[in-house]
């Protein structure tokens, strides 16, 4: 590495499914050696959202690919899983794009196809609130759109990770009855332990295991129901999922947003209180408590003392999120 940075837990590969960069042209991608450092393996970052224009995302798309090919150093361009192995075997950093909503896409499905060649590897379809291809998670409960259900067969024929976080309830049932590939929760806790409406439903995390997914626990303060966003709080949503559902279906997909740097990437005219309702307990935005990369070690030294077993461990830590982008990605 640059610096002669350790990882810490070496050893482990730890699968990150979602973190957050600025969406600026100019935000600087190599602040994620903080997760490399960290000691993960493979991070899914977000491109953008149901709110941001199309020009920016492409600009954000574009920036971060120039920045992850002049970081051989540091980072891997991950299509395939090999390509996660690889970052691994080497102590780098693999990093693929996710897309939060379906907005995007313009109408067209087709667009699944051409954002699956620009490296997005995961894809949900509504963020929060209700649109053209289905519901948001805090919104009416209404089903999946048919333009909807051509999303997600693109989805499926692009070969990317149909993700079901910020959907609505209805919708992610009917996404994972439609799928024909396994279905994740990149980045969504059970609600059994926090009543947030962003959180899961037993219903929804037993259609997503009968689909092969895996649901990821965040480290988002208001949605583990401890604002503190503390290790323990997380580790308690994980024990929550292994001890109802098993270990082979959980994950983790901790949502840290990198701080903006100045970087103001508020589309023109955002209505916050729209994409985060005041009604669901949002004041003036997103402005909460997110576990920091550097809480990663206690996370895996947590999960070791509460004994799972080798195989389990490593399956939570990133090889059940590893075996589904195998089968996925192809
Ligand atoms: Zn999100």
């Amino acid at each position: 590495m640059t610096d002669g940075g350790e990882k810490a837990g070496a050893g482990y590969l730890v699968w990150d499914a979602h973190a957050c960069l600025p969406l600026h042209e100019a935000a600087d991608i190599r602040v994620l050696e903080r997760h490399r450092r960290a000691g993960c393996s493979f991070v899914s970052v977000n491109i953008g959202m149901d709110m941001n224009p199309l020009p920016q995302i492409m600009k954000v798309i574009a920036s971060f690919r120039r920045q992850i090919a002049a970081s051989p150093d540091m980072l891997v361009p991950v299509r395939t899983v090999a390509d996660v192995e690889t970052a691994h075997a080497s102590g780098r950093l693999g990093v693929a794009f996710d897309l939060e909503g379906g907005l995007p896409l313009q109408g067209r499905p087709d667009m699944v196809g051409l954002f699956a060649a620009l490296g997005i590897r995961q894809m949900h379809l509504a963020y929060n609130r209700n649109n053209a291809l289905g519901g948001g998670c805090y919104d009416e409960d209404v089903p999946l759109t048919p333009h909807g259900r051509a999303v997600v067969a693109a989805i499926n024929d692009a070969g990317i990770l149909m993700d079901c976080s910020h959907t609505g309830h209805r919708t992610s049932l009917d996404i994972m009855a439609a799928s024909t590939a396994p279905v994740i929760f990149s980045h969504a806790n059970p609600r059994a332990l926090c009543a947030d409406g962003r959180n899961i439903t037993d219903e929804q995390i037993r259609a997503c295991i009968a689909t092969g997914g895996v649901v990821c626990v965040n480290g988002v303060g208001r949605f583990l129901g401890d604002h503190a966003a503390g290790t323990p709080a997380i580790l308690a949503h994980v024990d929550h999922l292994v001890q109802t559902y098993g270990d082979r279906h959980v994950g983790l997909g901790i949502d840290y947003s990198y701080p903006s740097g100045g970087l103001d990437d508020d589309p023109p005219g955002l209505d916050k209180d729209h994409w985060w309702p005041p009604a669901h307990g949002y004041v003036g935005g997103l402005n909460i408590k997110i576990a920091p990369p550097e809480q990663l070690p206690g996370i895996v030294e947590g999960l070791v003392r509460l004994g799972y077993g080798e195989r389990a461990l490593r399956g939570i830590l990133g090889l059940n999120m590893l075996e589904v982008a195998r089968r996925v990605w192809g």
